[in-house]
Protein backbone atom coordinates (compact mmCIF):
# COMPACT_ATOMS: atom_id res chain seq x y z
CA UNK A 1 0.00 0.00 0.00
CA UNK A 2 1.41 3.65 -0.80
CA UNK A 3 2.50 6.03 2.02
CA UNK A 4 1.97 9.26 0.30
CA UNK A 5 -0.12 11.60 2.05
CA UNK A 6 -3.54 13.58 0.02
CA UNK A 7 -1.96 17.26 -0.56
CA UNK A 8 -5.66 18.33 -0.05
CA UNK A 9 -6.78 19.10 3.50
CA UNK A 10 -10.85 20.53 2.99
CA UNK A 11 -12.82 18.76 0.50
CA UNK A 12 -11.10 16.06 -1.92
CA UNK A 13 -10.70 16.69 -5.60
CA UNK A 14 -10.52 13.47 -7.88
CA UNK A 15 -9.49 13.08 -10.98
CA UNK A 16 -11.20 9.84 -12.60
CA UNK A 17 -10.18 8.22 -15.71
CA UNK A 18 -12.82 5.83 -17.57
CA UNK A 19 -11.48 3.78 -20.39
CA UNK A 20 -13.93 2.73 -23.60
CA UNK A 21 -17.07 1.74 -24.37
CA UNK A 22 -20.48 2.06 -22.19
CA UNK A 23 -19.79 -0.85 -20.16
CA UNK A 24 -16.54 1.57 -18.42
CA UNK A 25 -18.25 4.85 -18.94
CA UNK A 26 -21.32 4.24 -17.13
CA UNK A 27 -19.44 3.08 -13.89
CA UNK A 28 -17.45 5.93 -13.77
CA UNK A 29 -20.10 8.78 -14.49
CA UNK A 30 -22.09 6.82 -12.03
CA UNK A 31 -19.50 7.16 -9.55
CA UNK A 32 -18.52 10.93 -10.25
CA UNK A 33 -21.92 11.61 -9.48
CA UNK A 34 -21.91 9.93 -6.44
CA UNK A 35 -18.54 11.72 -5.66
CA UNK A 36 -20.28 14.82 -6.47
CA UNK A 37 -22.50 14.50 -4.09
CA UNK A 38 -20.71 13.64 -1.11
CA UNK A 39 -18.99 17.12 -1.56
CA UNK A 40 -15.87 16.17 -3.41
CA UNK A 41 -14.40 18.05 -6.64
CA UNK A 42 -14.17 15.88 -9.90
CA UNK A 43 -12.24 16.22 -12.85
CA UNK A 44 -13.24 13.55 -15.93
CA UNK A 45 -10.66 12.93 -18.38
CA UNK A 46 -11.81 11.07 -21.45
CA UNK A 47 -9.56 10.46 -25.06
CA UNK A 48 -10.77 12.81 -27.35
CA UNK A 49 -12.78 10.49 -29.75
CA UNK A 50 -15.46 7.75 -28.76
CA UNK A 51 -15.74 4.64 -30.40
CA UNK A 52 -19.30 4.96 -30.42
CA UNK A 53 -22.28 7.66 -30.44
CA UNK A 54 -23.64 6.74 -26.82
CA UNK A 55 -20.31 7.55 -25.33
CA UNK A 56 -20.56 11.46 -26.84
CA UNK A 57 -24.00 12.07 -25.97
CA UNK A 58 -23.27 10.59 -22.51
CA UNK A 59 -20.55 12.24 -21.89
CA UNK A 60 -22.03 15.39 -23.14
CA UNK A 61 -25.29 15.09 -21.18
CA UNK A 62 -23.14 14.18 -18.05
CA UNK A 63 -21.24 17.60 -18.11
CA UNK A 64 -24.59 19.45 -18.98
CA UNK A 65 -26.16 18.33 -15.68
CA UNK A 66 -23.27 18.37 -13.52
CA UNK A 67 -21.95 21.79 -13.90
CA UNK A 68 -19.23 21.50 -11.73
CA UNK A 69 -17.24 18.74 -12.78
CA UNK A 70 -14.51 19.80 -15.06
CA UNK A 71 -14.08 17.61 -17.70
CA UNK A 72 -10.38 17.27 -19.56
CA UNK A 73 -9.79 15.53 -23.19
CA UNK A 74 -6.65 13.94 -24.18
CA UNK A 75 -5.72 13.12 -27.46
CA UNK A 76 -5.34 9.38 -28.64
CA UNK A 77 -2.51 8.27 -30.25
CA UNK A 78 -2.16 5.66 -33.33
CA UNK A 79 -3.28 2.19 -31.65
CA UNK A 80 -0.51 -0.45 -32.37
CA UNK A 81 -1.29 -2.04 -35.98
CA UNK A 82 -2.06 -5.82 -35.04
CA UNK A 83 -2.48 -8.90 -37.56
CA UNK A 84 -4.89 -10.82 -35.08
CA UNK A 85 -8.54 -11.23 -35.48
CA UNK A 86 -9.00 -8.73 -32.47
CA UNK A 87 -7.82 -5.75 -34.15
CA UNK A 88 -11.21 -5.87 -35.84
CA UNK A 89 -12.61 -5.27 -32.57
CA UNK A 90 -13.01 -1.50 -32.67
CA UNK A 91 -13.38 -1.15 -28.52
CA UNK A 92 -10.53 -3.26 -28.06
CA UNK A 93 -8.41 -1.11 -30.66
CA UNK A 94 -9.47 2.10 -28.61
CA UNK A 95 -8.41 0.30 -25.13
CA UNK A 96 -5.19 -0.36 -26.15
CA UNK A 97 -5.25 2.96 -28.25
CA UNK A 98 -6.22 4.84 -24.56
CA UNK A 99 -3.54 2.57 -22.74
CA UNK A 100 -0.80 3.90 -25.14
CA UNK A 101 -1.82 7.66 -24.80
CA UNK A 102 -2.02 7.42 -21.06
CA UNK A 103 1.09 9.59 -20.70
CA UNK A 104 -0.48 12.33 -21.96
CA UNK A 105 -2.04 12.79 -19.18
CA UNK A 106 0.74 13.68 -16.81
CA UNK A 107 0.73 17.60 -17.79
CA UNK A 108 -3.26 17.40 -17.34
CA UNK A 109 -3.21 15.75 -13.86
CA UNK A 110 0.01 17.86 -12.68
CA UNK A 111 -1.53 21.23 -13.56
CA UNK A 112 -4.95 20.53 -11.93
CA UNK A 113 -6.23 22.90 -9.81
CA UNK A 114 -6.99 22.72 -7.05
CA UNK A 115 -4.18 20.50 -6.54
CA UNK A 116 -5.73 16.83 -6.97
CA UNK A 117 -6.63 14.64 -3.93
CA UNK A 118 -6.63 10.94 -5.69
CA UNK A 119 -6.88 9.64 -9.31
CA UNK A 120 -9.74 7.00 -9.63
CA UNK A 121 -8.49 5.36 -13.02
CA UNK A 122 -9.88 2.12 -15.08
CA UNK A 123 -7.54 -0.55 -14.90
CA UNK A 124 -6.59 -0.31 -18.64
CA UNK A 125 -4.66 2.91 -17.66
CA UNK A 126 -3.27 2.07 -14.73
CA UNK A 127 0.27 1.58 -15.54
CA UNK A 128 0.36 4.92 -16.73
CA UNK A 129 -1.64 6.59 -13.77
CA UNK A 130 0.55 4.53 -11.13
CA UNK A 131 3.90 5.82 -12.74
CA UNK A 132 2.27 9.47 -13.28
CA UNK A 133 0.77 9.40 -9.56
CA UNK A 134 4.44 8.21 -8.25
CA UNK A 135 5.98 11.29 -9.98
CA UNK A 136 3.36 13.91 -8.46
CA UNK A 137 2.62 11.99 -5.14
CA UNK A 138 -0.99 11.89 -5.93
CA UNK A 139 -2.49 8.56 -4.52
CA UNK A 140 -4.23 6.34 -7.02
CA UNK A 141 -7.22 3.86 -6.44
CA UNK A 142 -8.63 1.56 -9.07
CA UNK A 143 -12.08 0.98 -9.98
CA UNK A 144 -12.71 -1.93 -11.80
CA UNK A 145 -15.96 -2.70 -13.75
CA UNK A 146 -16.27 -5.97 -13.91
CA UNK A 147 -17.15 -8.11 -10.85
CA UNK A 148 -14.77 -9.34 -7.90
CA UNK A 149 -14.43 -13.17 -9.86
CA UNK A 150 -13.47 -11.64 -12.80
CA UNK A 151 -10.91 -9.57 -10.58
CA UNK A 152 -9.78 -12.53 -9.30
CA UNK A 153 -9.23 -14.20 -12.63
CA UNK A 154 -7.60 -11.15 -14.29
CA UNK A 155 -4.98 -11.03 -11.66
CA UNK A 156 -4.03 -15.11 -11.74
CA UNK A 157 -4.17 -14.33 -15.49
CA UNK A 158 -0.15 -13.79 -16.07
CA UNK A 159 0.20 -17.59 -14.18
CA UNK A 160 -2.66 -18.65 -16.34
CA UNK A 161 -0.91 -17.46 -19.61
CA UNK A 162 2.81 -18.81 -18.43
CA UNK A 163 1.24 -22.28 -17.51
CA UNK A 164 2.15 -24.43 -20.76
CA UNK A 165 0.20 -27.34 -18.58
CA UNK A 166 -2.95 -25.13 -18.78
CA UNK A 167 -4.81 -27.51 -21.22
CA UNK A 168 -3.07 -30.68 -20.43
CA UNK A 169 -5.33 -33.42 -19.37
CA UNK A 170 -8.48 -32.34 -20.82
CA UNK A 171 -8.79 -29.98 -18.03
CA UNK A 172 -12.16 -28.31 -17.98
CA UNK A 173 -11.37 -26.13 -15.00
CA UNK A 174 -8.92 -23.78 -13.86
CA UNK A 175 -8.08 -23.70 -10.18
CA UNK A 176 -7.94 -19.62 -8.72
CA UNK A 177 -6.64 -19.40 -5.83
CA UNK A 178 -9.55 -18.87 -3.03
CA UNK A 179 -12.04 -19.20 -5.26
CA UNK A 180 -14.16 -21.83 -6.59
CA UNK A 181 -12.96 -23.82 -10.22
CA UNK A 182 -13.35 -21.68 -12.75
CA UNK A 183 -14.71 -23.77 -16.21
CA UNK A 184 -12.64 -23.03 -19.11
CA UNK A 185 -16.00 -22.53 -21.59
CA UNK A 186 -16.58 -19.50 -18.90
CA UNK A 187 -12.64 -18.01 -20.18
CA UNK A 188 -13.10 -15.24 -22.33
CA UNK A 189 -11.69 -16.20 -25.45
CA UNK A 190 -8.91 -13.44 -25.67
CA UNK A 191 -6.87 -15.08 -22.18
CA UNK A 192 -6.77 -18.19 -24.59
CA UNK A 193 -4.28 -16.46 -26.79
CA UNK A 194 -2.40 -14.20 -25.27
CA UNK A 195 -1.12 -12.20 -28.30
CA UNK A 196 -4.99 -10.77 -28.23
CA UNK A 197 -4.84 -7.00 -28.24
CA UNK A 198 -7.37 -7.25 -25.37
CA UNK A 199 -5.36 -10.10 -23.44
CA UNK A 200 -2.05 -7.81 -24.07
CA UNK A 201 -3.67 -4.64 -22.81
CA UNK A 202 -4.63 -6.08 -19.65
CA UNK A 203 -1.76 -8.27 -19.09
CA UNK A 204 0.52 -5.27 -19.49
CA UNK A 205 -1.20 -2.96 -16.84
CA UNK A 206 -1.50 -5.60 -14.13
CA UNK A 207 1.71 -5.29 -12.83
CA UNK A 208 1.00 -2.08 -10.92
CA UNK A 209 -2.12 -3.25 -9.08
CA UNK A 210 -0.31 -3.71 -5.82
CA UNK A 211 0.85 0.28 -6.21
CA UNK A 212 -2.99 1.60 -6.09
CA UNK A 213 -4.11 2.54 -2.37
CA UNK A 214 -7.48 0.19 -3.00
CA UNK A 215 -9.59 -1.39 -5.78
CA UNK A 216 -12.66 -0.55 -5.87
CA UNK A 217 -15.12 -2.84 -7.10
CA UNK A 218 -18.55 -2.18 -8.54
CA UNK A 219 -20.21 -5.33 -6.62
CA UNK A 220 -21.66 -5.88 -3.38
CA UNK A 221 -20.27 -7.40 -0.23
CA UNK A 222 -23.18 -10.27 -0.05
CA UNK A 223 -23.12 -10.68 -3.70
CA UNK A 224 -19.92 -11.90 -3.87
CA UNK A 225 -18.94 -12.50 0.11
CA UNK A 226 -16.40 -15.47 -0.61
CA UNK A 227 -14.64 -14.17 -3.75
CA UNK A 228 -14.06 -10.35 -1.58
CA UNK A 229 -12.82 -12.10 1.27
CA UNK A 230 -10.52 -14.15 -0.55
CA UNK A 231 -8.69 -11.34 -2.50
CA UNK A 232 -8.80 -9.28 0.70
CA UNK A 233 -7.25 -11.93 3.02
CA UNK A 234 -4.25 -12.32 0.38
CA UNK A 235 -5.19 -15.55 -0.84
CA UNK A 236 -5.34 -14.53 -4.47
CA UNK A 237 -2.75 -12.78 -4.60
CA UNK A 238 -0.71 -11.83 -1.23
CA UNK A 239 0.89 -7.88 -1.92
CA UNK A 240 -2.95 -7.16 -2.79
CA UNK A 241 -4.03 -3.73 -1.53
CA UNK A 242 -7.97 -3.45 -0.05
CA UNK A 243 -10.85 -4.70 -2.57
CA UNK A 244 -13.61 -2.29 -1.69
CA UNK A 245 -16.92 -3.59 -2.86
CA UNK A 246 -19.17 0.01 -3.62
CA UNK A 247 -21.58 -0.81 -5.41
CA UNK A 248 -24.08 -1.54 -6.87
CA UNK A 249 -23.20 2.18 -8.13
CA UNK A 250 -26.61 4.30 -8.51
CA UNK A 251 -27.97 5.81 -11.60
CA UNK A 252 -28.17 8.92 -12.55
CA UNK A 253 -30.40 11.24 -14.08
CA UNK A 254 -30.33 10.77 -17.75
CA UNK A 255 -32.14 13.11 -20.93
CA UNK A 256 -35.94 13.47 -21.15
CA UNK A 257 -36.85 9.99 -22.22
CA UNK A 258 -38.57 10.14 -25.64
CA UNK A 259 -38.76 6.33 -26.31
CA UNK A 260 -42.59 4.85 -26.10
CA UNK A 261 -40.92 2.04 -23.78
CA UNK A 262 -41.67 3.38 -20.37
CA UNK A 263 -45.49 4.61 -21.78
CA UNK A 264 -46.15 1.19 -23.01
CA UNK A 265 -44.49 -0.53 -19.83
CA UNK A 266 -47.45 1.24 -17.76
CA UNK A 267 -50.02 -0.27 -19.76
CA UNK A 268 -49.18 -3.69 -18.55
CA UNK A 269 -49.62 -5.50 -15.49
CA UNK A 270 -47.14 -6.18 -12.95
CA UNK A 271 -44.09 -8.28 -12.93
CA UNK A 272 -45.63 -9.67 -16.93
CA UNK A 273 -42.69 -8.98 -19.00
CA UNK A 274 -39.41 -9.74 -19.87
CA UNK A 275 -37.05 -7.23 -20.73
CA UNK A 276 -34.38 -8.73 -23.51
CA UNK A 277 -31.24 -6.69 -24.16
CA UNK A 278 -28.03 -7.34 -25.00
CA UNK A 279 -25.72 -3.88 -23.93
CA UNK A 280 -24.22 -1.53 -25.74
CA UNK A 281 -22.10 -3.47 -27.91
CA UNK A 282 -23.16 -6.80 -28.54
CA UNK A 283 -24.54 -7.83 -31.77
CA UNK A 284 -25.70 -11.54 -32.25
CA UNK A 285 -26.46 -13.41 -36.29
CA UNK A 286 -29.22 -12.05 -37.77
CA UNK A 287 -30.41 -15.62 -37.79
CA UNK A 288 -29.93 -15.63 -33.88
CA UNK A 289 -32.32 -12.39 -33.46
CA UNK A 290 -35.01 -14.13 -35.75
CA UNK A 291 -34.48 -17.32 -33.69
CA UNK A 292 -34.91 -14.58 -30.14
CA UNK A 293 -37.71 -13.21 -32.13
CA UNK A 294 -39.61 -16.65 -32.87
CA UNK A 295 -38.60 -17.51 -29.25
CA UNK A 296 -40.28 -14.59 -27.50
CA UNK A 297 -43.34 -15.30 -29.82
CA UNK A 298 -43.41 -18.88 -28.74
CA UNK A 299 -43.50 -18.44 -25.01
CA UNK A 300 -46.38 -16.48 -24.84
CA UNK A 301 -45.12 -14.18 -22.65
CA UNK A 302 -45.26 -10.09 -23.05
CA UNK A 303 -41.63 -8.56 -23.82
CA UNK A 304 -39.61 -5.22 -24.59
CA UNK A 305 -36.91 -6.25 -26.39
CA UNK A 306 -34.10 -4.21 -27.52
CA UNK A 307 -32.40 -4.78 -30.86
CA UNK A 308 -29.05 -4.48 -32.16
CA UNK A 309 -27.25 -5.75 -35.33
CA UNK A 310 -24.44 -3.80 -35.13
CA UNK A 311 -21.35 -3.59 -32.20
CA UNK A 312 -20.90 0.10 -33.05
CA UNK A 313 -24.30 2.14 -32.41
CA UNK A 314 -22.55 4.01 -35.82
CA UNK A 315 -23.26 1.30 -38.21
CA UNK A 316 -27.01 0.44 -37.37
CA UNK A 317 -28.59 0.21 -40.56
CA UNK A 318 -30.92 -2.51 -41.06
CA UNK A 319 -34.25 -1.62 -39.90
CA UNK A 320 -36.87 -3.72 -38.02
CA UNK A 321 -39.05 -4.57 -40.42
CA UNK A 322 -35.88 -5.83 -42.94
CA UNK A 323 -34.96 -7.73 -39.71
CA UNK A 324 -37.62 -9.07 -38.88
CA UNK A 325 -40.46 -8.62 -41.09
CA UNK A 326 -43.86 -6.94 -40.86
CA UNK A 327 -46.28 -9.68 -40.66
CA UNK A 328 -43.93 -10.86 -37.20
CA UNK A 329 -44.02 -7.25 -36.24
CA UNK A 330 -47.66 -7.06 -36.86
CA UNK A 331 -48.41 -11.03 -34.83
CA UNK A 332 -46.34 -9.79 -31.80
CA UNK A 333 -47.81 -6.23 -31.61
CA UNK A 334 -50.31 -6.23 -28.90
CA UNK A 335 -48.02 -8.18 -26.52
CA UNK A 336 -44.64 -7.24 -27.15
CA UNK A 337 -42.72 -4.10 -27.99
CA UNK A 338 -38.92 -3.98 -30.23
CA UNK A 339 -37.17 -1.38 -30.34
CA UNK A 340 -33.75 -0.98 -32.09
CA UNK A 341 -32.15 2.09 -30.29
CA UNK A 342 -30.65 3.29 -27.07
CA UNK A 343 -33.21 3.02 -24.27
CA UNK A 344 -32.96 4.06 -20.43
CA UNK A 345 -32.43 0.62 -19.37
CA UNK A 346 -31.98 1.72 -15.82
CA UNK A 347 -35.41 3.20 -15.81
CA UNK A 348 -37.10 -0.01 -17.68
CA UNK A 349 -35.51 -2.18 -15.13
CA UNK A 350 -37.24 0.04 -12.22
CA UNK A 351 -40.35 -0.48 -13.88
CA UNK A 352 -42.94 -2.44 -11.93
CA UNK A 353 -44.40 -4.34 -15.58
CA UNK A 354 -41.09 -6.04 -15.78
CA UNK A 355 -40.54 -9.73 -14.64
CA UNK A 356 -37.61 -10.89 -16.02
CA UNK A 357 -34.39 -9.66 -18.12
CA UNK A 358 -32.43 -11.78 -21.16
CA UNK A 359 -28.91 -9.85 -20.51
CA UNK A 360 -26.13 -10.73 -21.67
CA UNK A 361 -24.66 -10.55 -18.28
CA UNK A 362 -22.42 -7.44 -18.86
CA UNK A 363 -21.64 -6.34 -15.69
CA UNK A 364 -23.48 -2.87 -15.89
CA UNK A 365 -26.73 -5.13 -16.26
CA UNK A 366 -26.53 -7.83 -13.72
CA UNK A 367 -25.79 -4.78 -11.32
CA UNK A 368 -28.86 -3.02 -12.40
CA UNK A 369 -30.84 -6.12 -12.20
CA UNK A 370 -30.05 -6.78 -8.74
CA UNK A 371 -30.29 -3.74 -7.46
CA UNK A 372 -33.77 -4.11 -8.46
CA UNK A 373 -34.67 -8.07 -7.78
CA UNK A 374 -34.74 -8.76 -11.31
CA UNK A 375 -34.08 -12.48 -12.27
CA UNK A 376 -31.93 -13.01 -15.02
CA UNK A 377 -32.12 -15.48 -18.01
CA UNK A 378 -28.00 -15.54 -18.56
CA UNK A 379 -27.13 -15.37 -22.18
CA UNK A 380 -23.52 -14.60 -22.00
CA UNK A 381 -21.72 -14.44 -25.38
CA UNK A 382 -17.91 -12.62 -24.51
CA UNK A 383 -15.81 -11.30 -22.25
CA UNK A 384 -16.59 -11.35 -18.38
CA UNK A 385 -20.03 -12.14 -19.21
CA UNK A 386 -19.72 -16.44 -18.80
CA UNK A 387 -18.04 -15.50 -15.13
CA UNK A 388 -20.43 -13.34 -14.90
CA UNK A 389 -23.50 -15.48 -15.60
CA UNK A 390 -22.49 -18.45 -13.49
CA UNK A 391 -21.45 -16.19 -10.23
CA UNK A 392 -24.92 -14.39 -10.53
CA UNK A 393 -26.43 -17.85 -11.17
CA UNK A 394 -25.02 -18.80 -7.93
CA UNK A 395 -26.22 -15.83 -5.94
CA UNK A 396 -29.77 -16.72 -6.71
CA UNK A 397 -30.20 -13.68 -9.27
CA UNK A 398 -31.63 -16.31 -12.29
CA UNK A 399 -30.59 -19.20 -14.40
CA UNK A 400 -27.44 -20.42 -17.08
CA UNK A 401 -28.46 -22.84 -20.34
CA UNK A 402 -24.75 -23.24 -20.57
CA UNK A 403 -25.40 -25.39 -23.69
CA UNK A 404 -26.63 -22.58 -25.71
CA UNK A 405 -22.87 -21.90 -25.65
CA UNK A 406 -21.15 -18.31 -25.69
CA UNK A 407 -20.16 -15.96 -28.74
CA UNK A 408 -22.81 -16.95 -31.30
CA UNK A 409 -20.90 -20.46 -31.63
CA UNK A 410 -24.07 -22.10 -32.13
CA UNK A 411 -27.65 -21.31 -33.25
CA UNK A 412 -30.10 -21.86 -30.33
CA UNK A 413 -33.46 -22.72 -31.64
CA UNK A 414 -36.85 -20.72 -30.80
CA UNK A 415 -38.40 -23.57 -28.96
CA UNK A 416 -35.63 -23.90 -26.58
CA UNK A 417 -35.44 -20.22 -26.22
CA UNK A 418 -39.28 -19.87 -25.97
CA UNK A 419 -39.39 -22.58 -22.95
CA UNK A 420 -36.46 -21.02 -20.93
CA UNK A 421 -38.40 -17.56 -20.83
CA UNK A 422 -41.70 -19.63 -19.57
CA UNK A 423 -39.58 -21.23 -17.05
CA UNK A 424 -37.52 -17.44 -15.97
CA UNK A 425 -41.30 -15.57 -15.33
CA UNK A 426 -42.74 -18.78 -13.85
CA UNK A 427 -40.57 -19.63 -11.17
CA UNK A 428 -41.89 -18.03 -7.89
CA UNK A 429 -38.91 -19.87 -6.27
CA UNK A 430 -36.39 -17.90 -7.89
CA UNK A 431 -38.02 -14.54 -8.14
CA UNK A 432 -37.96 -14.39 -4.56
CA UNK A 433 -33.99 -15.37 -4.29
CA UNK A 434 -34.10 -12.84 -7.01
CA UNK A 435 -35.79 -10.05 -4.35
CA UNK A 436 -34.02 -10.99 -1.76
CA UNK A 437 -30.96 -10.35 -3.80
CA UNK A 438 -32.36 -6.77 -4.55
CA UNK A 439 -32.97 -6.33 -0.78
CA UNK A 440 -29.35 -7.25 -0.24
CA UNK A 441 -27.92 -4.45 -2.62
CA UNK A 442 -30.47 -1.39 -1.63
CA UNK A 443 -28.91 -2.34 1.63
CA UNK A 444 -25.14 -2.63 0.50
CA UNK A 445 -25.78 1.37 -1.08
CA UNK A 446 -28.41 2.71 1.49
CA UNK A 447 -26.95 5.19 4.42
CA UNK A 448 -24.23 3.04 6.55
CA UNK A 449 -24.92 -0.22 4.35
CA UNK A 450 -21.46 -1.64 3.79
CA UNK A 451 -20.47 -0.09 -0.07
CA UNK A 452 -21.55 3.27 1.50
CA UNK A 453 -19.38 2.68 4.25
CA UNK A 454 -16.35 1.92 1.74
CA UNK A 455 -16.55 4.31 -0.27
CA UNK A 456 -17.22 7.01 2.49
CA UNK A 457 -14.11 5.66 4.08
CA UNK A 458 -11.65 6.71 1.11
CA UNK A 459 -13.29 9.88 1.17
CA UNK A 460 -12.56 10.55 4.46
CA UNK A 461 -9.06 8.87 3.80
CA UNK A 462 -8.47 12.22 1.08
CA UNK A 463 -9.62 14.74 3.42
N1 LIG B 1 -27.68 0.55 -21.73
C1 LIG B 1 -28.80 1.36 -21.78
N2 LIG B 1 -29.56 1.35 -22.90
C2 LIG B 1 -29.30 0.58 -23.97
C3 LIG B 1 -28.17 -0.29 -23.91
C4 LIG B 1 -27.38 -0.28 -22.77
O1 LIG B 1 -29.10 2.10 -20.82
O2 LIG B 1 -30.04 0.63 -24.95
C5 LIG B 1 -26.80 0.62 -20.55
C6 LIG B 1 -27.02 -0.49 -19.56
O3 LIG B 1 -28.04 -0.14 -18.65
C7 LIG B 1 -25.65 -0.59 -18.90
C8 LIG B 1 -24.68 -0.21 -20.02
O4 LIG B 1 -25.45 0.52 -20.97
O5 LIG B 1 -25.53 0.37 -17.87
C9 LIG B 1 -24.09 -1.41 -20.71
O6 LIG B 1 -23.14 -2.00 -19.90
P1 LIG B 1 -23.04 -3.56 -19.64
O7 LIG B 1 -21.88 -3.76 -18.71
O8 LIG B 1 -24.33 -4.10 -19.20
O9 LIG B 1 -22.75 -4.21 -21.04
P2 LIG B 1 -21.80 -3.81 -22.30
O10 LIG B 1 -22.60 -2.86 -23.10
O11 LIG B 1 -20.53 -3.22 -21.76
O12 LIG B 1 -21.59 -5.11 -22.99
N1 LIG C 1 -11.54 -4.60 -19.20
C1 LIG C 1 -11.24 -3.56 -18.33
N2 LIG C 1 -11.17 -2.31 -18.81
C2 LIG C 1 -11.42 -2.03 -20.12
C3 LIG C 1 -11.69 -3.09 -20.99
C4 LIG C 1 -11.77 -4.37 -20.51
O1 LIG C 1 -11.06 -3.75 -17.14
O2 LIG C 1 -11.36 -0.86 -20.51
C5 LIG C 1 -11.70 -5.93 -18.66
C6 LIG C 1 -13.09 -6.00 -18.10
O3 LIG C 1 -13.14 -6.67 -16.92
C7 LIG C 1 -13.83 -6.67 -19.21
C8 LIG C 1 -12.83 -7.67 -19.72
O4 LIG C 1 -11.61 -6.94 -19.66
O5 LIG C 1 -15.03 -7.22 -18.79
C9 LIG C 1 -13.15 -8.18 -21.08
O6 LIG C 1 -13.34 -7.08 -21.95
P1 LIG C 1 -14.24 -7.14 -23.24
O7 LIG C 1 -13.92 -5.95 -24.04
O8 LIG C 1 -14.10 -8.48 -23.90
O9 LIG C 1 -15.73 -7.07 -22.70
P2 LIG C 1 -16.50 -5.93 -21.89
O10 LIG C 1 -16.83 -6.54 -20.55
O11 LIG C 1 -15.62 -4.72 -21.76
O12 LIG C 1 -17.76 -5.67 -22.67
Amino acid sequence: MSTMEPSHTHSPHIAVIPSAGMGHLTPFLRLASLLLSRNCSVTLLTAKSTVSNAESRHISFFLATHPRVKHLEFDLIPPLQSSNSSAQDPFSIQYNAISRSAHLLHPLLSSSSPPLSAIFSDLLVAKTVACISADLLIPYYLVITSSARFLSFMLYLPAFVSNPDKFSSNAVEVEIPGSSPLPISSIPLPFLNPNHLLAETILANLGVVPEAKGIMVNTFDWFEAETIAALNNGIVLSNLPSVLPIGPLQAYEFDKDQSQCLPWLDDQPEKSVVYVSFGSRTAMSNDQIRELGYGLDKSGCRFLWVVKTSKVDKEEKESLEELLGESFLERIKNRGMVVKEWVNQDKILAHPAIGGFISHCGWNSVTEAAERGIPILAWPLHGDQGVNAELLQKAGLGIWEKTWGMGNERLVKQEKIGKKIVELMDDAELRSRASKVGREARKATELGGSSDKAIMGIIENLT
